[in-house]
């Protein structure tokens, strides 16, 4: 018998790659390592319905256990895999070693960590995995004090939970707005508007300067001189794709695994998908790594195609979502290095209903909605296109229409 295809890790992007090869007829061995304890989960609800309590952990794995029995998926979960042999198409694991014919790269991402949270001896709070997420959320009590360090989407997401849960929340933020990098100003400030209209002590602009233990809890000196008291210190300040054993094994790095529009390496029987692989977009005209769950969906499926010999070029332009409080959010397309030259609002006769443009000389680079959710489908429409610029930019002329093809 042929050795099998083996996944390292066993979060979303692995559980799609599994889906796939079955689903595409692949009736060989297939080994999954992931070295958390859990079956393969979708990490949204940690931030959200499950943190604060509205849904179970089950709802949030991909798959039951007998789905990956019914389909001879060989699961070896609490497994790390430690080195990879390249050369003798071999990973070496904390429970042995397996040989592969191919292997797929969905090892993730991890939190970036703050050394001066660490060291002061503070309990911290970083959120990523299920246990991250029942440790925060039994943290969430009423009245409780949070200090929340990056104003990302981990710390808008938990700000949110925590104030519908009645906690105190202070966002910290280094930038003069949160999510500036991504939103831009004029989208940015609406959602620090939301914030802070739902009673979040938004900060921008500061910096910690250190973190020591409080009478309870942490107490945060900033750079202005100003002293800050909490029970719980969250860190959500980006995280650092799991490249090491690619490092290791000498396949190319470079902000994450290096794999080509077939998400393939410069080894090539080593795949990657997932927020691990940076991949060449050919859309985009340019390598682009996206840390959220559609392109962990989207390529994990293609990589399994890739594997079989199918010749698919992932070419799925990013998409995200967010929801916090009552605002639900979409977004698709990706405004890229060289950044934009026009923001177009439309917003609607709905109080806090919106949509957004980012275009440079005219063409659409990227848009999303605020609570429209019919939106997204012109909307992936424009993104690329030169739209009619006077109808993009009249609210009075619908967006279906705009997107609509001139002939
Ligand atoms: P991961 O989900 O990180 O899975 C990788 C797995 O591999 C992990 O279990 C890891 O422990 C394991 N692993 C790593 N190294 C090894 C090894 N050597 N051996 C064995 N196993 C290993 N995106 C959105 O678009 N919208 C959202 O609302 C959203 N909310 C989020 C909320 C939270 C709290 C978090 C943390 C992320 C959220 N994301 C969201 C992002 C999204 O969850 C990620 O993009 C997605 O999880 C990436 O999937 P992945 O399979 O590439 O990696
Ligand atoms: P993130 O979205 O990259 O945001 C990190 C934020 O922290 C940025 O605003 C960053 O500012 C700021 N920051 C960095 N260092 C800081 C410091 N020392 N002090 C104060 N602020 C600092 O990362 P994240 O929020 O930690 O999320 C982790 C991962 O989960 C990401 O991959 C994210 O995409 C994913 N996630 C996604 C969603 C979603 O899509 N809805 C939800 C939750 C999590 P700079 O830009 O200046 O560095």
């Amino acid at each position: 018998m042929s050795s099998p295809i083996v996944v390292v890790g066993a979060g979303l992007a692995a559980a799609k790659a599994v889906e796939q090869l079955r689903e595409s007829g692949f009736g060989g061995p297939v080994v999954v390592y992931g070295d958390e304890p859990h079956l393969p989960y979708e990490r949204p609800p940690l931030s959200k319905s499950y943190l604060m309590g509205q849904t179970p952990f089950e709802k949030a794995t991909v798959h039951a256990q007998e789905w990956y029995d019914g389909h001879g998926i060989d699961l070896r979960l609490g497994v790390a895999v430690t080195r990879i042999d390249a050369e003798a198409k071999t990973v070496h694991t904390t429970s042995g070693s397996q040989p592969y014919e191919q292997l797929l790269l969905a090892t993730g991402a991890a939190p970036r960590r703050l050394a001066m949270a660490d060291e002061s001896g503070v309990p911290v709070a970083y959120l990523r995995t299920f246990e991250d997420s029942n440790r925060l959320r039994q943290a969430l009590a009423h009245g409780a004090r949070l200090a929340i360090i990056g104003g990302g989407w981990i710390g808008l997401e938990v700000a949110a939970a925590a104030r519908t849960a009645g906690c105190e929340v202070t966002v910290l933020e280094s930038l003069d707005l949160p999510l500036l990098r991504v939103l831009g100003p004029e989208v940015a400030e609406r959602f620090a508007a939301v914030h802070r209209g739902h009673g979040v002590d938004l900060r921008t602009g500061v910096q910690v300067i250190s973190v020591e233990r409080g009478r309870v809890g942490a107490l945060l000196t900033l750079a202005d001189g100003d002293r800050l008291e909490a029970d719980l210190l969250v860190v959500g300040v980006g995280v650092l794709p799991n490249t090491r054993l690619a490092e290791d094994a000498g396949l190319g790095v470079d902000n994450g695994v290096l794999v080509d529009e077939h998400l393939r390496s410069l080894d090539p029987a080593v795949f990657a998908a997932g927020d691990v692989a940076n991949a060449f977009h050919p859309v985009l005209d340019r390598r682009v790594r996206v840390e959220h769950w559609d392109n962990a969906i989207g390529q994990g499926q293609v990589a399994a195609r890739n594997m079989l010999g199918e010749d698919v070029a992932y070419d799925r332009l990013p998409y995200f979502f967010t929801d916090q409080y009552d605002l639900g959010m979409e977004y698709v397309g990706s405004v890229g290095p060289e950044g934009h030259d026009e923001v177009v609002l439309r917003d609607s006769t709905t109080n806090g209903v919106f949509t957004a443009f980012w275009l440079r000389e005219g063409r659409v680079l990227a848009g999303m909605h605020v609570n429209d959710w019919e939106a997204i489908g012109p909307i992936r429409q424009l993104v690329g296109t030169h739209p009619d610029l006077a109808a993009l930019r009249d609210t009075t002329v619908s967006l279906t229409e705009v997107a609509r093809p001139t002939s």
